[in-house]
């Protein structure tokens, strides 16, 4: 149980039966006083999206949540842990381990115990928390402690499927940078600095292009050319891919209107848009209102969402798809073959195109048994009529290969890079 022995209620967080904050230092402080040779770590955790269950359920249900989660923390520790709810969902738990190993375990069961939270009418909640872990040093306060577990907390969170993370020193670093990318973003998207690359979607057969995707870029003064993997998880952690998201939709829209106005046959072009957009109901009309201000068929606008996005939020989202599909836009499934695919995903879902995902082609085309999953989901995907298109190919045998399998459809620099718009348009427009 958790140490309370000489608590006055003043100190208490009374929804959890935790230490508030100023108490909770204060005893950590005494304990790491005593000298012993014991090791000791701080656990930094919050609860993903824990506004939405308060929006869904309810408060009275958020709070009971909060107390059965507490009781969660509890027990990855042992009787002279000490737990403090810190604000809202946030909570820290010091406590004593024995090894790495044993460490990591405790992370582990931590992320076990979330999933079985249950309301009161035994329904699972299947909590997912982001936890950072600090392994306290000689000399370390605990306000040193707590600080340092949040910034792996932190940095948990701009990992894709990132669970929980041990600090270090470049953590730190990277949330600098962070820091300073969020205070510049609004202004870098006033000032037109995100960029519009395309890169062309190729017919095999024919080798003429059969449309091309957005991609978007960063033209950093005093930095130079910035490519999305170091911005997108950062705009996702803190929802600001959303305004880029509709940004790149819009700058695309505008292109194709003006191509056609001078006369230019245009292809489709996909936009990607984040997992971030399906915390709302926004997307399906923003998409139809961009299209009426450019006066474009929808046809010409494929929405690509990555396969990973649709692994969690239950069916949340199916909605949300099929208003996208019946307003006549385009829709992949982008990264398929990344993740954890269910083949479930391609029967429920409205897609009309799969994209398979550039890693699954390069890394497992050499064994013979690979291929023939890969051959097989081109089947299954023509037999459900949808077309597939191969990302990052970029040899002639990896061509061959999607040949013999038949896959009509590539993309990759094989063919070409993505591509500045001007240049695209000179190469690939007539
Ligand atoms: P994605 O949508 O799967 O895009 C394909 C990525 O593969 C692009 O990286 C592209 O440059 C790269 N690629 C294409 N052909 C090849 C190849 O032959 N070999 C290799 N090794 N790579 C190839 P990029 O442009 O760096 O984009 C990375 C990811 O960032 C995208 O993956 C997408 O998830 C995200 N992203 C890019 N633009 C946007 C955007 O406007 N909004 C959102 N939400 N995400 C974006
Ligand atoms: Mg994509
Ligand atoms: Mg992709």
């Amino acid at each position: 149980m958790i140490r309370l022995r000489s608590l006055q209620k003043v100190n208490l967080d009374t929804l959890t039966n935790s230490y508030n904050f100023n108490a909770f230092l204060d005893e950590v402080n005494k304990q790491l006083k005593q000298k012993t040779q014991t090791s000791y770590a701080m656990f930094y955790t919050d609860i993903n999206q824990f506004k939405l269950m308060n929006d869904n359920f309810g408060y009275q249900e958020g709070d009971y949540i909060l107390k059965t989660f507490a009781d969660s923390l509890l027990q990855i520790g042992d009787t002279n842990s000490i737990l403090c709810r810190i604000t809202g969902d946030k909570f820290a738990l010091f406590l004593a381990y024995e090894d790495l190993d044993d460490l990591t375990n405790r992370a582990l069961k931590l992320q076990a115990v979330s999933k079985q939270v249950c309301s009161p009418s035994g329904e699972f909640y299947k909590l997912s928390v982001r936890t950072g872990i600090y392994q306290i040093q000689p000399g370390d306060t605990a306000i040193v402690a707590v600080d340092r577990a949040n910034i792996a907390r932190k940095y948990a969170q701009l990992q894709r499927n990132g669970n929980f993370e041990f600090y270090n020193d470049e953590m730190r670093v990277s949330l600098i940078e962070q820091k300073k990318i969020e205070d510049v973003m609004e202004d870098a998207l006033q000032n037109g600095e995100f960029l519009v690359y395309y890169q062309p979607k190729i017919n095999i057969t024919t080798k003429k292009i059969c449309g091309a995707e957005a991609l978007v870029r960063w033209m950093r003064p005093e930095v130079g050319l910035v490519s999305p993997a170091s911005f997108i998880p950062i705009f996702e952690a803190n929802g600001f891919i959303v305004n880029l998201d509709y940004y790149v939709l819009d700058r695309v829209c505008n292109r194709l209107r003006e191509l056609i106005d001078q006369g230019f046959s245009v292809y489709p072009v996909s936009v990607n848009f984040s997992r971030e957009h399906f915390k709302s109901d926004a997307l399906p009309e923003r998409l139809r209102q961009t299209i009426q201000k450019y006066q474009l068929p929808p046809e010409l606008i494929e929405v690509e969402i990555t396969e990973s996005a649709l692994a969690s939020n239950d069916r949340y989202w199916l909605n949300l798809l099929n208003k996208i599909r019946s307003y006549g836009f385009g829709l992949a499934m982008d990264d398929f073959g990344s993740g954890m695919s269910s083949l479930n995903l391609l029967c429920d879902l409205p897609f009309k195109v799969l994209k398979i995902d550039k890693d699954f082609f390069h890394t497992k085309t050499t064994n013979i048994r690979e291929r023939i999953v890969i051959s097989s989901i081109v089947t299954m995907a023509s037999q459900l009529d949808m077309d597939v298109i191969c990302e990052g190919v970029e040899t002639e045998d990896q061509i061959k290969f999607l040949q013999s399998i038949g896959c009509t459809m590539a993309q990759g620099y094989y063919y070409d890079k993505p591509l500045p718009s001007d240049v695209y348009e000179e190469k690939y427009l007539t």
